[in-house]
């Protein structure tokens, strides 16, 4: 299946294509185009002379086509599932639920487009200010360029695009180079949904490649990305005065405290830890648990996760399938090593089964190992025990990252505490850090990132703030 880009509501042909595997199977599905400078040129071009219709379009009109996105995906969520369980190697269950949270983002950006407004200032309240009325109206920037990575191909697709038309802009989107086939879908339905032609561009090729012509190219105002902390730095020091909001990776952890129900908090931390096998930005790779739980939560945790089930993404019964690729299986394979190496303990998993890594979980991990300190992004995490919510605290923030955080207690107290201290983007009280519905604001500090997603805050990020005064 020779798949094209999307530029200007047409498909269009590249010179070189690349072949892509599902990681499973190892299996060819599709050849995917490469877009070179004159393609990228191509779709940048289209983008702007769209960004003129797109600026007019009234709210009502933006919002009809996000919801009629919507309603179409709804529409065809089963065959969306498969297209995500197959280029990402997702647990088709998993994917179901992406595929529902998209459905759902797509509509949080429908109701958005009717409410983008500025507000009246009293600029009487300074001397001098008399006699004029001053209010504030937010524009869109113009031409965005997305670049997203290959986890949820569907939903963080949809966190860029849909508050993008929402607020008046078009885009040029850039998905991984893993997952491209869930962005020409959503372009297939953009197109269906009634989307003027080059509101919305698909483009795909190296990252390196077709990400630096979007991010150097002085008609793109704003790139939005979500991925490495190193490409989104790199980005963010290449990007000029252009807007950048950068959703990055993260190493993160759930305290455990005394008194708590382990049955409710044990599925819910193996849910964090091995969801799409730890490929979440938010995904719970420290556990801290107070001592006097420690080993009771250990064995129950372990217990639980050897009942999962690996396996073809397709299957229904799975639960964890291979990783994205086998370079980054072996990337986990090796940090796990290493932290055996330095005196940790493998309680369960630690090897493949054909392409598949199993749920590994580690004790005994010094805070400075890879597997701590670092992004897994796989599925492997370490359980520590500590002395105190103090101490644990302390450990969380011992990081570069900070995306969410998690504390499950019953000390209403120490849940204060937690959540002015834990240096992150989001505080879960009674939960793991891997929550986000997607109307919530989301995004990290240090290393983490900068700006935030969900719906409305990524419409802030994309919008410019106008000031209007008149003198009467
Ligand atoms: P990645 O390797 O950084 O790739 C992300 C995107 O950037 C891909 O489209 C990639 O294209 C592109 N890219 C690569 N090099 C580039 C360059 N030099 N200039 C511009 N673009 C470039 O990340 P990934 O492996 O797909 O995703 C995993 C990472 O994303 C993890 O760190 C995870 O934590 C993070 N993440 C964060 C969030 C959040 O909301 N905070 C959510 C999900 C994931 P190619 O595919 O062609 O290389």
């Amino acid at each position: 299946m020779k798949k094209a880009c999307y530029i200007g509501g047409e498909w269009v042909e590249t010179a070189e294509y690349a072949p892509l595997y599902a990681p499973f199977s190892g299996e060819q599905i599709a050849e995917i185009p490469l877009a070179d400078a004159k393609t990228v040129e191509k779709a940048i071009t289209a983008a702007e002379e769209a960004a003129s219709v797109m600026r007019r379009m009234p709210a009502h009109q933006r919002a009809n086509i996000l919801e009629k996105i919507s309603t179409l995906l709804n529409e065809r969520l089963e065959e969306a599932a498969k297209i995500i369980a197959l280029e990402a190697g997702k647990p088709i269950k998993t994917a179901r639920g992406e595929v529902i949270r998209t459905i759902q983002t797509y509509k949080f950006a429908a109701e958005e487009a009717k409410r983008i407004h500025g507000e009246t200032l009293p600029l009487d309240a300074a001397i001098g200010g008399e006699g004029r009325l001053a209010y504030t109206v937010r524009e869109p920037l113009g031409v965005i360029g997305a670049i997203t990575p290959f986890n949820f191909p569907m939903n963080l697709v949809a966190h860029k695009v849909g508050p993008a038309l929402a607020a008046g802009n078009t885009i040029v989107l850039k998905p991984a180079s893993q997952t491209p086939l869930s962005a020409f879908f959503l372009a297939e339905i953009a197109e269906q949904a009634g989307l003027p032609a080059g509101a919305l561009n698909v483009i795909t090729g190296s990252g390196g490649k077709v990400g630096d012509l979007l991010v150097t190219d002085p008609r793109i105002k704003a790139i939005t990305f979500t991925g490495s902390p190193a490409v989104g730095i790199d980005i963010r020091n290449r990007a000029g005065l252009k807007r950048v909001t950068l959703e990055l990776g993260s190493n993160s952890a759930v305290i455990v405290d005394r008194d708590v129900n382990l049955e409710e908090v044990i599925p819910r931390c193996i849910f964090g830890a091995f969801a799409y096998s730890g490929q979440v930005c938010i995904s719970v790779q420290r556990i801290y648990v107070v001592k006097e739980l420690y080993e009771t939560f250990v064995e129950q945790f372990v217990a639980e996760t050897r009942k999962l089930q690996g396996g073809d993404s397709l299957s229904e019964s799975t639960d964890y399938s291979a990783m994205i690729s086998p370079k980054e299986t072996e990337r986990a394979l090796a940090w796990i090593e290493e932290a055996k190496q330095r005196g940790a303990r493998v309680e369960c998993g630690g090897e493949t089964v054909g392409r598949v890594l199993q749920p590994t979980v580690l004790t005994g991990v010094p805070a400075d190992a890879k597997v701590s300190c670092q992004e897994v992004f796989g599925p492997v995490v370490l359980i520590n025990p500590v002395d105190t919510v103090d101490e644990a605290i302390a450990l969380v923030n011992d990081s570069r990252y900070g995306l969410q955080a998690g504390l499950y207690t019953n000390n209403l107290a120490l849940a204060l505490q937690a959540a002015e201290q834990l240096h992150v983007g989001g505080v879960m009280i009674n939960d793991v850090p891997t929550f986000r519905v997607d109307h919530m604001p989301y995004g990290g500090v240090k290393e983490s990132g900068m700006g935030r997603e969900g719906v409305k805050y990524a419409v802030e990020e994309m919008t410019e703030l106008k000031l209007v005064v008149i003198k009467r």
